[in-house]
């Protein structure tokens, strides 16, 4: 997936402040964060959206969920909240076309959202 960002992410070709990596995924902080914690959650598989998630791509999706506890004690946002966010395509705003959860906490967050 050559003009993929997250995929370039993933091969060290784009570099990102990575918080969490394993064999099947990574998390890094969004360049753009949108709260003052503002990590993105990806596959290194190249899944484009959540329309394309697969049975087979169960044990990464659970992996990524089973990650978030961790990154968010070490953020320090485990007992303040925060919230998880999969955008999927355009009425949702999805820019990025390389599956991705959203980890957004440090302030109180608004909802619905807009
Ligand atoms: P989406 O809008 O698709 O839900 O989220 C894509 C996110 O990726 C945006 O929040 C955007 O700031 C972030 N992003 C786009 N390009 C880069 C990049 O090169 N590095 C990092 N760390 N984040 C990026
Ligand atoms: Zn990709």
């Amino acid at each position: 997936m050559g003009d993929c960002i997250f995929c370039r992410i993933v091969e060290k070709q784009i570099p990102s402040k990575i918080v969490y990596e394993d064999d099947s995924i990574l998390a890094f902080h969004d360049i753009d964060a949108k709260a003052p914690v503002h990590i993105l959650i990806i596959p290194k598989e190249h899944i484009p959206s959540i329309n394309d998630v697969k049975p087979q791509n169960c044990d990464v999706i659970a992996r990524i969920f089973s990650v978030i506890p961790q990154i968010v004690e070490n953020l320090g946002v485990k007992n303040s909240g925060y919230r998880v966010v999969a955008n999927s395509g355009s009425d949702a705003g999805q820019s990025v076309n390389h599956l991705h959860f959203h980890v957004l906490g440090g302030r109180t967050l608004s909802w619905p959202p807009g």
